[in-house]
């Protein structure tokens, strides 16, 4: 008998196991989607209800220690569950593309607050690859300018580095579009894996923030100090001003100033406050 030949007595017993396991793993897909449905509900109704909040973490000119710029971190406190943090919600709001309507709130939002802050501040937002597509950012932004009276200068919008995977032509023609409106554009996430240097060449970018990922085991782990000194140095050569992410300690600080690195990041700075807590109101 060949040795996986099935007698029936087994096959039965192997039937009878199998069942449950496969019962119970439908039982927690549909838990999983039905708490996604209802996730995506309590999203939409937030929406509705103005409920979503912003956060603003300042970025330092780390050869000074002077704050210039904040980064808006939307925050989503939910009446059952407490603050979300947006790693747990924006993924979802970006499959259902509840994040068009999000974002252009965001940007609404962010760009209103800072037209208050003093004016060598800038204002940082981050940006979904989802919001790119069918060109509308251009006209979210443009009216988020002209309704705050900030100027476009002090504007920058932050594009994760996945994004860059496969750029076409048209999200190459509209962030040139944005950038010719004065708007900056940061590239964040940067050594998360993505980024070819050709794309990095060919993107109408200002800004190169590091991830913190490339920041964490420095000074002391020597691969990463060598890779991020030959990032600030490729940064710098495609004329980009270089933000660390993720800064925790004076160690960290330290050494990025020493390599270059212009601005930072991070809870060794402050964490990410509400509008108020930035003493301009
Ligand atoms: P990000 O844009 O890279 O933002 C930096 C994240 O690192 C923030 O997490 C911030 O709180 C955290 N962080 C800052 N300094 C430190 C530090 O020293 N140590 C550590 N461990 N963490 C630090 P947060 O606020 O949870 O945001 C996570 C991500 O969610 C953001 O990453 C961004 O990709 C996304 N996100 C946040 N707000 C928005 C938004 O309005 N729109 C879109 N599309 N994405 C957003
Ligand atoms: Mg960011
Ligand atoms: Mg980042």
């Amino acid at each position: 008998m060949p040795p996986d030949t099935v007698l029936p007595q087994e096959a039965s017993a192997t039937k009878m196991e199998g069942a449950p396991t496969r019962f119970r793993l439908h039982a927690r897909r549909d838990a999983a989607a039905a708490e996604r449905r209802r996730l995506e509900r309590d999203l939409a109704t937030a929406l509705q209800r103005g409920a979503f909040l912003l956060h603003y973490q300042p970025r330092v000119v780390l050869a000074t220690g002077a704050a210039i710029a904040a980064e808006a971190l939307l925050r989503w406190p939910h009446r059952k569950q407490g603050m979300i943090p947006p790693a747990m919600f924006i993924p979802l709001a970006e499959r259902s593309g509840q994040i068009i309507a999000i974002g252009e709130w965001v940007l609404r939002a962010a760009c209103q607050q800072a037209a208050g802050w003093p004016p060598s501040w800038s204002l940082s937002v981050n940006v979904s690859p989802r919001q790119l597509e069918g060109g509308a950012l251009l006209g979210q932004v443009s009216t988020a300018l002209e309704t705050s009276g900030l100027a476009p200068e002090r504007l920058e919008l932050e594009l994760t580095e996945s994004l860059l995977v496969d750029v076409d032509t048209d999200t190459l023609l509209l962030l040139s579009a944005v950038r010719d409106l004065g708007v900056g554009l940061a590239l964040d996430d940067f050594g998360t894996g993505y980024a070819s240097l050709a794309v990095l060449k060919r993107l109408p970018l200002t800004v190169m923030k590091l991830d913190r990922s490339l920041v964490r085991d420095l000074p002391a782990d020597r691969e990463d100090a060598a890779i991020v000194r030959a990032v600030i140095a490729t940064g710098h050569a495609l004329g980009l001003t270089v933000v660390a992410e993720g800064i925790e300690s004076e160690a960290q600080r330290a050494f990025l100033a020493g390599s270059g690195c212009d601005e930072g990041q991070g809870y060794l700075f402050s964490q990410p406050v509400p509008p108020e807590r930035l003493g301009f109101v």
